[in-house]
């Protein structure tokens, strides 16, 4: 618990030269996929299809203890990084559901010191992969905190609104998150947002639902662009941009002037909605890199979103904490007395520096307990300048 500032603590750190944040949150990975990079064998082209092809054939080895052992050490990358809350995404497209038993028992073995929310993901749909509906309905009856849907995958236009109606219609019953992977691909003709934000006003569900990608809202013409930004603003959904992955993947059949892959953060957040930036795959099939730091995302979206002023880094900022953690819709969140003492302590004058110089928690906090620490790197100099 954070007490008054004269209380004294048992241990005390020195804190100069330092910032003090609530922990960083992560609001959209896919713990199951990770750290399979160059398993079959390495993306070479670098490109969706290539992607999925080694995924499918990865997917054929998926054990439980795959799984766990995978997503723990990314669970460990990220606590060092200061991220304690998470919302994983689980795939749920095999019958045994073999990556959400093990991303729910890794939740509650976690929950001590690290927050995981774990969406029940239908990544082969919900209308091409009919099975997946009364699947999804198991993942909340076996725990899974949200539900999903993936509209612009569906065979057509029609059957990705049928999917959208799906997923709410459950999400109502049960009360839980919804998560969309909605419009990730460079089509202007790629419209599930809007009817997404439709959705969350008519069910009533709104802040309680997220879109992740929207990439494809960068192609929208912009008279149809501001006629969606409004009924989004109004919507109270949540947007959620993997800089990191989608600039790697999108744009890949335009001509140039290549796009940017990313969805229009500055005006989405000008307009007044929630935009949380995530850090999304970490050396998979689909995107080989990545160390897990939520900084090196927003370092990324700075450049591609044209983010360099002061006050746009201090924003690029919270996207990866007080909006993730509304994107998260967490409770208790944030430095205040009785608040539980979760924190992250770095290098840095403001958040420039932060973006600018990414650099490691020298300490992260979680329940009054120091988790992680990390020592700071030191360069020494042979010769004279
Ligand atoms: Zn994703």
């Amino acid at each position: 618990m954070i007490g008054k500032f004269d209380e004294r603590g048992e241990r005390e750190i020195d804190g100069t030269g330092h910032l003090v944040l609530p922990p960083f949150v992560e609001s959209h990975i896919h713990l199951d996929t990770v750290l399979t990079a160059g398993e079959p064998a390495w993306n070479e082209s670098g490109t969706l299809f290539e992607g999925i092809r080694l995924w499918q054939k990865r997917k054929e080895t998926l054990t439980y203890e795959d799984v766990m052992s995978r997503a723990e050490r990314v669970l460990q990358m990220q606590l060092a990084a200061g991220i304690l809350h998470v919302r994983t995404q689980a795939d749920i497209s095999d019958p045994d559901l073999t990556a959400l038993h093990a991303l729910l028992a890794l939740r509650e073995r976690v929950k001590p010191y690290m927050n995981l929310q774990v969406i029940a993901f239908p990544q082969d749909g919900l209308r091409a992969c009919p099975d997946n509906v009364q699947r999804l309905e198991q993942a909340l009856k076996l725990g899974a905190d949200g539900i999903g849907a993936i509209p612009h995958l569906e065979p057509t236009r029609e059957e990705g609104l049928a999917s959208l109606e799906i997923c709410f219609a459950m999400a109502q019953k049960y009360g839980c998150f919804v998560h969309v992977f909605c419009d990730e691909i460079d089509d202007a003709h790629s419209t599930f947002l809007e009817s997404t934000a439709h959705l969350a006003i008519r069910t009533g569900l709104r802040e309680r639902v997220t879109v992740a990608h929207a990439s494809a809202a960068a192609y929208y013409g912009e008279a149809y662009f501001h006629k969606v930004l409004g009924l989004l603003a109004r919507s109270g959904v949540n947007v959620v941009c993997c800089p990191l992955i989608n600039s790697a993947m999108q744009g890949r059949f335009d001509g140039y002037p290549k796009g940017r892959g990313i969805t229009r953060i500055k005006d989405l957040w000008s307009a007044g909605v929630n935009v949380s930036i995530a850090h999304d795959d970490i050396r998979t099939p689909f995107y080989p890199m990545g160390t897990g730091s939520v900084l090196q995302a927003a370092h990324m979206a700075a450049h591609l979103a044209h983010m360099m002023g002061r006050d746009e880094v201090a924003e690029l900022v919270r996207m990866i904490t007080t909006r993730g953690a509304k994107t998260l819709q967490l409770e208790d969140y944030g430095l205040q007395v009785g608040h539980r003492a979760n924190f992250i302590v770095l290098p840095g004058r403001d958040a420039m520096d932060l973006v600018s110089n990414q650099p490691s928690c020298r300490y992260v906090v979680s329940q009054g307990h120091i988790v992680a620490e990390t020592w700071p790197a030191r360069s020494q100099l042979y010769t004279p300048i």
